[in-house]
């Protein structure tokens, strides 16, 4: 089996007295979407915050390409390739879209290659080419999404995490934003995606997760958990 680009054992985290996540174990392979799915509260935020060094990590291990991430300052954990993308209100509403995307070039190596990455998320995202010198603060909630998930791929990440990015789009957008991501998959990059719109994410996800009180509950391929009758039944109302 080829070796994770992102791996985490045994990870505990939580806020004050309270223990949310109690020993997860994640893995994703490279190239692979893996979604995290489960009910309000069930911890999936606090694990992706748990990643991306926003919160202490109180046990087990997180490692990229084998490295320890554990402890790292956010800034670290990004230049060590766990790049989350901002909800579309961390945007910067009176900056231009080629301005919000040339802040997620901030490292050293993204800085490196930083016109040819905004060429590439030209590519995926061409309404932000011919918007390039509108406002960010201007374009619609979905064209923000874009705009977000473009700014974190400026960072090059190794592993984009997507914390609901389809939250209030209407279902034309989502569809779209479905579509790019399924794009980015072909780029050498995992993703790791937390969904609420678990009928569209299981059909494209290659491993999924179930979250429920902190741990892992269930996890399989996409496919197999949308045939899952508990799944199916808790989670899709069928
Ligand atoms: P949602 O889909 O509602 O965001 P989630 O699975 O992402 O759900 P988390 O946001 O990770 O869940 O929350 C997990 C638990 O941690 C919940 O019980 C929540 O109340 C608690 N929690 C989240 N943020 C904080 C905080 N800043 N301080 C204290 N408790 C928190």
């Amino acid at each position: 089996m080829t070796s994770p680009v992102l791996e985490g054992v045994g990870i505990r985290a939580g806020y004050g007295d309270v223990e949310v996540l109690r020993g997860i174990d994640i893995a994703l392979p490279p190239k692979s979407v893996v979604a995290l799915i489960g009910a309000n509260g069930a911890g999936k935020t606090t694990l992706l915050k748990t990643i991306s060094g926003l919160l202490p990590l109180r046990g087990g291990e997180i490692r990229i390409n084998g490295e320890p991430i554990g402890g790292l300052a956010p800034h670290k954990v990004v230049e060590a390739g766990f790049v989350q993308s901002p909800e579309g209100k961390q945007l910067f509403p009176e900056m231009t879209i080629t301005e919000n995307l040339m802040v997620g070039a901030h490292s050293k190596r993204a800085r490196a290659r930083r016109d040819e990455t905004m060429e590439e998320v030209f590519e995926l995202f061409p309404i932000l080419r011919e918007r390039a010198r509108q406002r960010a603060g201007t374009m619609s909630g979905g064209q923000q999404q874009m705009i977000a998930v473009g700014r974190a791929l400026m960072a090059l990440p190794k592993v984009l995490a997507l914390d609901e990015p389809s939250l209030g789009l209407a279902p034309i957008m989502v569809s779209r934003l479905m579509e790019s991501i399924e794009q980015i998959r072909h780029r050498d990059l995992s993703i790791l995606i937390i969904e609420q719109n678990i009928f569209q994410v299981l059909k494209m996800a290659d491993h999924a997760y179930v979250l429920e009180n902190g741990e892992i509950a269930k996890q399989g391929g996409g496919q197999e958990l949308l045939a899952d009758p508990h799944l199916r039944s808790t989670y899709l109302g069928l």
